[in-house]
């Protein structure tokens, strides 16, 4: 069966139930500690704290978005039962030197793919790196199917191992469904490139009554989701963007060549950091500036979608927080570095040329 097959079989609530749901099959809780980068989401430590154990944070590369292979060596003690390799952006992280440091001291490695199914590393697709690899699919994600997520095995055992656990999983229930429903319904009508600074206003004010399920679980009553499957219909939505996948890979490649070409050269505006063995299929099209507030208000003024994540070292929350996902403010500078410089455009069915060349104008008057 293709990786892609697979990726629609055990759907979990989120992304990050099937990052915990991997981690307790390979044994992992209390007292344990799991390797992470920082330059990440707030959902990704949820994930591992819903089992048990504690994040230890990694530093990202010099000028990338990936975790950096001499900051793993570094901090990995033996506490670490397990390593995290996100691949941010669609970007693979530099797999080569990651995959030797966790054969070498017998930590196994497990794939966030939540941003992309299709990059290649040394002509291999990610996902297939390490013991097992999670997906998600919420909006902002590549396959787009509401709220959910999915975890796919590479090791025989392992994947027994988690499948007889899905048993106990639960569906949502029928206004849970509902709720989703809705909200993929408003999310699709409402959102288009032009409209993404008004939609995202109104989702932060809709979640924050509780009117809409949130990113993230403010209160941190985090138990509840972590038993429960995907809804019924974002997994029938989920089964459909799989079938499409190869068409929404290609769109996706063209656009990014779009911009890569576009603003090649630009005095205020980088390319973030790509290993040579890498073939990013991009989630988003990540740049690197100094001037990211400035660029930020400008295109909200303009209406042009221009995306600030990560707000923070761990979006969203701000470093006064960190303290309960243990996070020393200070300890991973690469990451809060780029948390301040980063802005990333948009690719998704909606990313049409009428788009792409207004953003890239956008971006190319600011210049002057
Ligand atoms: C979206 C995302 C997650 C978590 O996905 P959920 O489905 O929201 O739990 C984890 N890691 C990365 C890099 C993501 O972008």
């Amino acid at each position: 069966m293709s990786h892609l097959t697979k990726m629609s079989e055990l759907t979990y609530y989120r992304g990050r139930v099937a990052l915990a749901e991997i981690l307790k099959a390979l044994g992992i809780g209390h007292g344990d500690e799991v390797a992470l980068q920082a330059f990440t989401c707030l959902a990704m430590p949820e994930g591992i704290l819903a089992t048990g154990a504690k994040p230890c944070w990694i530093d990202i590369e010099h000028g990338g978005v990936n975790m950096d292979p001499k900051s793993l060596e570094e901090r990995l003690s033996d506490g670490v039962k397990a390593v995290v390799v996100q691949h941010t952006f669609g970007i693979p992280a530099q797999l080569d030197l990651l995959v030797e440091i966790c054969e070498r001291r017998g930590i196994p490695l497990i794939e966030d793919c939540c941003h992309t199914y299709a990059s290649r590393f040394a002509g291999r697709l990610v996902g297939e790196f390490g013991v097992g690899a999670f997906y998600s699919f919420e909006w902002g994600k590549p396959l787009v199917a509401g709220i959910g997520g999915s975890a796919v095995l590479n090791d025989d055992a392992l994947d027994q191992k988690v499948k007889s656990a899905y048993t106990g999983f639960v569906s949502p229930g029928k206004k849970s469904e509902a709720k989703i429903g809705v909200q993929y319904a408003g999310y699709s009508v409402l959102y288009s490139p032009k409209r993404f600074w008004m939609v995202r206003d109104i989702f932060q004010k809709l979640s924050s009554s509780g009117a809409v399920e949130g990113n993230y679980n403010p209160s941190g009553e985090i138990a509840a989701d972590f038993g429960l499957r995907m809804a019924s219909s974002c997994r029938k939505r989920l089964e459909k963007q799989i079938a499409k996948a190869t068409i929404i890979e290609e769109r996706a490649r063209g656009i990014a060549e779009f911009y890569k070409a576009s603003l090649v050269g630009s005095p205020v505006l980088k390319p973030v950091f790509v290993p040579e063995l890498a073939d990013p299929v991009y989630a988003r099209f990540p740049l690197i500036s100094a001037f990211k507030k400035e660029i930020l208000d400008q295109a909200r003024a303009h209406n042009i979608e221009i995306a600030e994540w990560y707000s923070t070292a761990v979006h969203p929350l701000g470093s006064a927080d960190w303290k309960a996902i243990g996070l020393e403010p200070g300890s991973c500078p690469h990451a809060e570095q780029r948390a301040s410089e980063i802005i990333s455009l948009p690719i998704n069915a909606k990313t049409n040329r009428f788009v792409t060349h207004r953003t890239v104008g956008f971006l190319s008057a600011l210049v002057e």
